[in-house]
Protein backbone atom coordinates (compact mmCIF):
# COMPACT_ATOMS: atom_id res chain seq x y z
CA UNK A 1 0.00 0.00 0.00
CA UNK A 2 1.15 3.32 -0.89
CA UNK A 3 0.13 6.99 0.65
CA UNK A 4 -1.07 10.01 -0.33
CA UNK A 5 -1.11 11.66 -3.58
CA UNK A 6 2.64 13.91 -4.65
CA UNK A 7 2.22 15.63 -7.08
CA UNK A 8 4.76 14.09 -10.45
CA UNK A 9 5.19 11.06 -9.02
CA UNK A 10 4.39 9.09 -11.59
CA UNK A 11 8.22 7.68 -12.54
CA UNK A 12 9.32 8.11 -8.98
CA UNK A 13 6.61 5.79 -7.70
CA UNK A 14 6.96 3.29 -10.50
CA UNK A 15 10.96 3.03 -8.86
CA UNK A 16 9.21 2.93 -5.38
CA UNK A 17 6.89 0.27 -6.42
CA UNK A 18 10.26 -1.71 -7.92
CA UNK A 19 11.96 -0.84 -4.94
CA UNK A 20 9.28 -2.42 -2.69
CA UNK A 21 9.18 -5.77 -5.20
CA UNK A 22 13.06 -5.97 -4.97
CA UNK A 23 12.66 -6.35 -1.01
CA UNK A 24 10.58 -9.17 -1.24
CA UNK A 25 6.96 -7.59 -1.08
CA UNK A 26 4.14 -8.33 -3.62
CA UNK A 27 2.14 -5.14 -4.13
CA UNK A 28 -1.93 -6.18 -3.36
CA UNK A 29 -2.70 -2.36 -4.12
CA UNK A 30 -2.16 0.85 -4.37
CA UNK A 31 -3.78 3.60 -2.53
CA UNK A 32 -3.60 6.96 -3.07
CA UNK A 33 -4.77 9.53 -0.93
CA UNK A 34 -6.66 12.35 -2.87
CA UNK A 35 -8.15 15.04 0.19
CA UNK A 36 -6.24 16.14 3.19
CA UNK A 37 -4.39 13.78 5.07
CA UNK A 38 -4.73 13.25 9.00
CA UNK A 39 -0.57 14.37 10.09
CA UNK A 40 -1.48 11.72 13.04
CA UNK A 41 -1.91 9.03 10.54
CA UNK A 42 -0.21 10.31 7.13
CA UNK A 43 -3.94 9.63 5.77
CA UNK A 44 -7.07 11.26 6.00
CA UNK A 45 -9.09 9.12 8.52
CA UNK A 46 -11.48 8.25 6.56
CA UNK A 47 -8.58 6.48 3.77
CA UNK A 48 -7.14 4.84 7.02
CA UNK A 49 -10.83 2.63 8.33
CA UNK A 50 -10.96 1.88 4.86
CA UNK A 51 -7.86 0.43 4.14
CA UNK A 52 -7.95 -1.23 7.82
CA UNK A 53 -10.51 -3.07 6.62
CA UNK A 54 -8.52 -4.58 3.66
CA UNK A 55 -7.09 -7.60 3.21
CA UNK A 56 -3.16 -7.32 3.31
CA UNK A 57 0.29 -8.09 5.42
CA UNK A 58 1.66 -4.74 5.85
CA UNK A 59 1.14 -1.09 5.04
CA UNK A 60 4.04 0.54 3.07
CA UNK A 61 3.83 3.95 2.78
CA UNK A 62 5.60 6.14 0.13
CA UNK A 63 7.21 8.90 2.30
CA UNK A 64 9.51 8.68 5.39
CA UNK A 65 6.92 8.23 8.56
CA UNK A 66 7.22 10.00 11.87
CA UNK A 67 7.44 7.50 15.04
CA UNK A 68 3.96 8.49 16.18
CA UNK A 69 2.39 8.12 12.63
CA UNK A 70 3.99 4.35 12.63
CA UNK A 71 2.45 3.80 15.85
CA UNK A 72 -0.99 5.19 15.08
CA UNK A 73 -1.75 3.09 11.60
CA UNK A 74 -0.32 0.24 13.40
CA UNK A 75 -2.71 1.03 16.38
CA UNK A 76 -5.67 1.40 13.75
CA UNK A 77 -4.35 -1.79 11.20
CA UNK A 78 -2.88 -4.12 13.36
CA UNK A 79 -0.68 -4.74 11.04
CA UNK A 80 2.88 -3.67 10.00
CA UNK A 81 3.57 -0.63 8.43
CA UNK A 82 6.79 0.24 7.32
CA UNK A 83 8.07 3.40 5.04
CA UNK A 84 10.41 4.30 2.39
CA UNK A 85 13.15 4.31 4.58
CA UNK A 86 12.54 0.88 5.92
CA UNK A 87 12.15 -0.48 2.49
CA UNK A 88 15.39 0.66 1.45
CA UNK A 89 17.22 -0.92 4.48
CA UNK A 90 15.57 -3.82 3.89
CA UNK A 91 17.21 -3.88 0.49
CA UNK A 92 20.34 -2.85 1.58
CA UNK A 93 20.22 -5.95 4.51
CA UNK A 94 19.58 -8.31 1.86
CA UNK A 95 22.51 -7.35 -0.24
CA UNK A 96 25.23 -6.05 2.77
CA UNK A 97 28.12 -8.51 1.96
CA UNK A 98 30.89 -7.04 4.05
CA UNK A 99 31.53 -7.01 7.39
CA UNK A 100 31.15 -2.76 7.00
CA UNK A 101 28.40 -2.56 4.81
CA UNK A 102 26.61 -4.96 7.46
CA UNK A 103 27.42 -2.65 10.22
CA UNK A 104 26.24 0.24 8.14
CA UNK A 105 23.01 -0.68 7.64
CA UNK A 106 22.50 -2.09 11.21
CA UNK A 107 23.75 1.61 12.28
CA UNK A 108 21.21 2.73 10.23
CA UNK A 109 18.06 0.06 10.83
CA UNK A 110 19.08 1.18 14.80
CA UNK A 111 19.33 4.70 14.04
CA UNK A 112 15.71 4.28 12.79
CA UNK A 113 14.07 2.37 15.37
CA UNK A 114 15.29 4.19 18.18
CA UNK A 115 12.83 7.03 18.25
CA UNK A 116 9.96 4.52 17.38
CA UNK A 117 11.16 2.63 20.11
CA UNK A 118 11.20 5.59 22.22
CA UNK A 119 7.54 6.32 21.40
CA UNK A 120 6.10 2.76 22.42
CA UNK A 121 8.33 3.80 25.72
CA UNK A 122 6.97 6.88 26.47
CA UNK A 123 3.03 5.64 26.08
CA UNK A 124 3.95 2.28 27.87
CA UNK A 125 5.05 4.56 31.01
CA UNK A 126 1.93 6.60 30.72
CA UNK A 127 0.51 3.19 31.21
CA UNK A 128 -1.13 3.37 27.59
CA UNK A 129 -2.20 -0.06 26.49
CA UNK A 130 0.15 -1.18 23.51
CA UNK A 131 -1.72 -4.43 21.95
CA UNK A 132 0.63 -4.55 19.09
CA UNK A 133 3.96 -4.46 20.07
CA UNK A 134 2.76 -6.21 23.16
CA UNK A 135 5.69 -5.47 25.89
CA UNK A 136 5.23 -4.18 29.20
CA UNK A 137 7.73 -0.82 29.81
CA UNK A 138 10.01 -3.13 31.37
CA UNK A 139 10.84 -4.74 28.49
CA UNK A 140 10.49 -1.84 26.09
CA UNK A 141 13.02 -0.27 28.63
CA UNK A 142 15.49 -3.35 28.29
CA UNK A 143 15.77 -2.71 24.22
CA UNK A 144 16.04 0.68 24.23
CA UNK A 145 19.04 0.07 26.50
CA UNK A 146 20.19 -2.47 24.39
CA UNK A 147 20.12 -0.51 21.03
CA UNK A 148 21.62 2.76 22.91
CA UNK A 149 24.35 0.14 23.49
CA UNK A 150 24.80 -1.55 20.37
CA UNK A 151 24.89 1.90 18.84
CA UNK A 152 28.29 3.10 20.53
CA UNK A 153 29.67 0.01 19.77
CA UNK A 154 28.63 -0.31 16.03
CA UNK A 155 29.87 3.18 15.61
CA UNK A 156 33.36 2.04 17.56
CA UNK A 157 33.87 -0.83 14.83
CA UNK A 158 33.29 1.31 12.01
CA UNK A 159 35.56 3.70 13.05
CA UNK A 160 38.26 1.06 12.92
CA UNK A 161 37.26 -0.25 9.68
CA UNK A 162 37.37 3.60 8.17
CA UNK A 163 40.98 4.08 9.38
CA UNK A 164 41.96 0.64 7.92
CA UNK A 165 40.45 1.80 4.76
CA UNK A 166 42.28 5.50 5.10
CA UNK A 167 45.82 3.50 5.17
CA UNK A 168 44.74 1.21 2.48
CA UNK A 169 43.82 4.17 -0.08
CA UNK A 170 46.92 6.44 1.21
CA UNK A 171 48.73 3.10 0.12
CA UNK A 172 47.22 3.02 -3.17
CA UNK A 173 48.16 6.49 -3.80
CA UNK A 174 51.82 6.28 -2.58
CA UNK A 175 51.96 3.46 -5.33
CA UNK A 176 50.89 6.33 -8.16
CA UNK A 177 47.73 4.61 -9.85
CA UNK A 178 45.10 6.67 -10.63
CA UNK A 179 41.35 6.13 -9.62
CA UNK A 180 38.37 6.03 -11.51
CA UNK A 181 34.86 5.38 -9.90
CA UNK A 182 31.44 5.03 -11.73
CA UNK A 183 28.73 6.65 -10.14
CA UNK A 184 25.17 7.15 -11.76
CA UNK A 185 21.24 6.54 -11.04
CA UNK A 186 20.59 2.78 -10.42
CA UNK A 187 19.73 1.20 -13.79
CA UNK A 188 21.49 3.94 -15.42
CA UNK A 189 24.01 0.68 -16.97
CA UNK A 190 27.12 1.17 -14.26
CA UNK A 191 27.78 -2.51 -14.13
CA UNK A 192 27.08 -3.61 -17.89
CA UNK A 193 29.57 -0.59 -18.35
CA UNK A 194 32.11 -1.72 -15.69
CA UNK A 195 31.84 -5.03 -17.88
CA UNK A 196 32.55 -3.86 -21.24
CA UNK A 197 35.34 -1.75 -19.69
CA UNK A 198 36.91 -4.45 -17.94
CA UNK A 199 35.87 -7.67 -19.90
CA UNK A 200 34.21 -9.25 -17.78
CA UNK A 201 31.30 -10.90 -16.34
CA UNK A 202 29.74 -9.38 -13.04
CA UNK A 203 26.27 -9.88 -12.38
CA UNK A 204 23.76 -7.25 -13.94
CA UNK A 205 20.65 -7.98 -12.87
CA UNK A 206 19.02 -4.85 -13.81
CA UNK A 207 17.75 -3.91 -10.41
CA UNK A 208 18.12 -1.54 -7.89
CA UNK A 209 21.42 -1.70 -5.94
CA UNK A 210 22.81 -4.79 -7.07
CA UNK A 211 26.00 -3.00 -6.22
CA UNK A 212 26.33 -2.08 -2.64
CA UNK A 213 30.07 -2.70 -1.76
CA UNK A 214 32.77 -0.99 -4.01
CA UNK A 215 33.65 -2.98 -6.44
CA UNK A 216 36.99 -2.40 -7.88
CA UNK A 217 39.37 -3.75 -11.09
CA UNK A 218 42.56 -3.14 -12.93
CA UNK A 219 42.54 -1.86 -16.47
CA UNK A 220 45.20 -1.40 -18.79
CA UNK A 221 44.99 1.52 -21.40
CA UNK A 222 47.83 1.28 -23.47
CA UNK A 223 50.48 0.87 -21.20
CA UNK A 224 48.41 3.53 -18.75
CA UNK A 225 46.80 1.61 -15.64
CA UNK A 226 43.85 2.68 -13.84
CA UNK A 227 42.07 0.70 -10.98
CA UNK A 228 38.11 1.15 -11.55
CA UNK A 229 35.64 1.02 -8.99
CA UNK A 230 31.80 0.26 -9.48
CA UNK A 231 29.57 1.75 -6.38
CA UNK A 232 26.00 2.35 -5.49
CA UNK A 233 24.20 4.67 -7.14
CA UNK A 234 22.21 7.29 -6.92
CA UNK A 235 18.51 6.51 -5.51
CA UNK A 236 15.96 9.50 -5.71
CA UNK A 237 14.37 10.83 -2.17
CA UNK A 238 17.29 8.53 -0.78
CA UNK A 239 16.92 9.45 3.16
CA UNK A 240 19.17 11.27 5.25
CA UNK A 241 19.93 8.31 7.83
CA UNK A 242 20.99 6.46 4.77
CA UNK A 243 22.85 9.29 2.51
CA UNK A 244 25.06 9.32 6.12
CA UNK A 245 25.97 5.81 6.40
CA UNK A 246 26.47 5.38 2.59
CA UNK A 247 28.19 8.37 1.87
CA UNK A 248 30.69 7.40 4.02
CA UNK A 249 31.64 4.63 2.60
CA UNK A 250 32.27 6.21 -0.26
CA UNK A 251 35.11 7.63 0.75
CA UNK A 252 36.26 5.85 -2.61
CA UNK A 253 34.39 8.57 -4.47
CA UNK A 254 35.55 11.22 -2.83
CA UNK A 255 39.27 10.28 -3.33
CA UNK A 256 38.85 9.39 -7.28
CA UNK A 257 40.58 10.72 -9.80
CA UNK A 258 37.96 11.05 -12.00
CA UNK A 259 34.17 10.00 -11.61
CA UNK A 260 32.18 8.55 -14.62
CA UNK A 261 28.83 10.29 -14.51
CA UNK A 262 26.84 7.08 -16.13
CA UNK A 263 22.97 8.71 -17.53
CA UNK A 264 20.42 6.56 -18.60
CA UNK A 265 19.88 8.38 -22.78
CA UNK A 266 16.94 6.56 -22.91
CA UNK A 267 14.65 8.48 -20.51
CA UNK A 268 12.89 11.38 -21.12
CA UNK A 269 14.62 14.89 -21.53
CA UNK A 270 13.16 15.63 -18.23
CA UNK A 271 14.33 12.99 -15.95
CA UNK A 272 17.86 13.37 -17.86
CA UNK A 273 18.49 16.86 -16.82
CA UNK A 274 17.02 16.16 -13.21
CA UNK A 275 18.99 13.39 -12.54
CA UNK A 276 22.13 14.61 -13.97
CA UNK A 277 20.90 18.16 -11.60
CA UNK A 278 20.90 15.79 -8.52
CA UNK A 279 24.06 13.82 -9.25
CA UNK A 280 25.98 16.96 -9.89
CA UNK A 281 24.60 18.50 -6.87
CA UNK A 282 25.31 15.40 -4.55
CA UNK A 283 28.79 15.16 -5.98
CA UNK A 284 29.78 18.69 -5.51
CA UNK A 285 28.49 18.14 -1.72
CA UNK A 286 31.34 15.89 -0.90
CA UNK A 287 33.32 17.92 -2.87
CA UNK A 288 33.63 16.93 -6.38
CA UNK A 289 33.80 19.83 -8.94
CA UNK A 290 32.93 19.15 -12.32
CA UNK A 291 36.13 19.35 -13.53
CA UNK A 292 36.73 15.72 -12.34
CA UNK A 293 33.59 14.45 -14.01
CA UNK A 294 33.25 12.82 -16.85
CA UNK A 295 29.53 12.75 -17.95
CA UNK A 296 28.68 9.59 -20.17
CA UNK A 297 25.46 8.98 -21.72
CA UNK A 298 24.82 5.31 -22.26
CA UNK A 299 21.62 3.26 -23.90
CA UNK A 300 22.35 5.36 -26.83
CA UNK A 301 21.67 2.15 -29.34
CA UNK A 302 17.87 3.05 -27.89
CA UNK A 303 17.64 6.25 -29.38
CA UNK A 304 17.71 8.74 -32.52
CA UNK A 305 20.64 11.43 -33.24
CA UNK A 306 17.82 14.29 -32.62
CA UNK A 307 17.88 12.74 -28.80
CA UNK A 308 21.24 12.95 -28.03
CA UNK A 309 21.19 16.54 -29.38
CA UNK A 310 18.59 17.18 -27.30
CA UNK A 311 20.16 15.89 -24.43
CA UNK A 312 23.13 18.05 -25.21
CA UNK A 313 21.13 21.01 -25.18
CA UNK A 314 19.60 20.14 -22.22
CA UNK A 315 22.60 19.46 -19.95
CA UNK A 316 24.31 22.38 -21.40
CA UNK A 317 23.85 24.16 -18.32
CA UNK A 318 25.68 21.34 -16.45
CA UNK A 319 27.99 20.19 -19.08
CA UNK A 320 29.11 20.98 -22.15
CA UNK A 321 30.37 17.48 -23.64
CA UNK A 322 29.75 14.01 -22.65
CA UNK A 323 30.87 10.87 -23.87
CA UNK A 324 27.90 8.93 -25.71
CA UNK A 325 28.12 5.29 -25.34
CA UNK A 326 25.93 2.11 -25.38
CA UNK A 327 27.23 -0.57 -23.22
CA UNK A 328 25.47 -2.98 -24.28
CA UNK A 329 26.27 -2.68 -27.63
CA UNK A 330 30.04 -1.72 -26.98
CA UNK A 331 29.15 1.34 -29.51
CA UNK A 332 31.98 4.01 -28.40
CA UNK A 333 33.91 2.26 -25.37
CA UNK A 334 36.93 2.75 -27.26
CA UNK A 335 35.96 6.25 -27.37
CA UNK A 336 35.72 6.18 -23.74
CA UNK A 337 39.01 4.60 -23.08
CA UNK A 338 40.49 7.33 -25.06
CA UNK A 339 39.13 10.01 -22.96
CA UNK A 340 40.26 8.19 -19.83
CA UNK A 341 43.69 7.83 -21.00
CA UNK A 342 43.64 11.45 -21.86
CA UNK A 343 41.98 12.76 -18.97
CA UNK A 344 42.95 10.71 -16.13
CA UNK A 345 46.47 12.20 -14.63
CA UNK A 346 49.71 10.33 -13.74
CA UNK A 347 50.47 9.21 -17.31
CA UNK A 348 53.43 7.54 -17.49
CA UNK A 349 55.15 7.80 -21.28
CA UNK A 350 58.26 6.46 -20.67
CA UNK A 351 56.93 2.90 -19.58
CA UNK A 352 54.14 3.25 -22.24
CA UNK A 353 56.29 3.49 -25.16
CA UNK A 354 58.36 0.54 -23.61
CA UNK A 355 55.12 -1.27 -23.32
CA UNK A 356 53.93 -0.48 -27.14
P1 LIG B 1 23.19 -0.20 -12.83
O1 LIG B 1 22.07 -0.34 -11.86
O2 LIG B 1 23.51 1.23 -13.12
O3 LIG B 1 24.41 -1.02 -12.50
O4 LIG B 1 22.62 -0.73 -14.25
P2 LIG B 1 22.80 -2.15 -14.93
O5 LIG B 1 24.15 -2.28 -15.52
O6 LIG B 1 22.32 -3.20 -13.99
O7 LIG B 1 21.78 -1.98 -16.14
C1 LIG B 1 20.41 -1.75 -15.97
C2 LIG B 1 19.65 -2.29 -17.18
O8 LIG B 1 19.95 -1.51 -18.33
C3 LIG B 1 20.02 -3.73 -17.53
O9 LIG B 1 18.83 -4.39 -17.89
C4 LIG B 1 20.97 -3.57 -18.71
O10 LIG B 1 20.93 -4.68 -19.56
C5 LIG B 1 20.43 -2.34 -19.39
N1 LIG B 1 21.48 -1.61 -20.12
C6 LIG B 1 22.69 -1.22 -19.66
N2 LIG B 1 23.40 -0.57 -20.61
C7 LIG B 1 22.61 -0.55 -21.71
C8 LIG B 1 22.78 -0.01 -23.05
O11 LIG B 1 23.79 0.58 -23.42
N3 LIG B 1 21.73 -0.18 -23.90
C9 LIG B 1 20.59 -0.81 -23.54
N4 LIG B 1 19.63 -0.92 -24.46
N5 LIG B 1 20.40 -1.32 -22.31
C10 LIG B 1 21.39 -1.20 -21.41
Amino acid sequence: YVGPKTPNLGYKLEEFLSLVEVAGFEVAEVVTQFGRADTRFYLGSGKAKEIANKDFDVFVAYHSLTPLQVFNLERLFRRKVIDRVFVILMIFDKRAGSLESKLQIELARLRYELPKVKEYLRRAKMGEQLGFMGAGEYVIDAYYRHMVRRISTIRRKLEEIKRGRAMHIMKRKEKGVPEVVLTGYTSAGKTTLFNSLVNENKLVDGRPFATLETYSRALDLWGKRIVLTDTIGFIDDLPPLLIESFYSTLQEIIDADRILLVIDGSEPLEEITRKVETSVKTLGEVGIGRERIIPVLNKVDKISVEKVRDIRRGLEKYFTWFVPVSALTGFGIEALKAVLFLQVPGYDIIKASANS
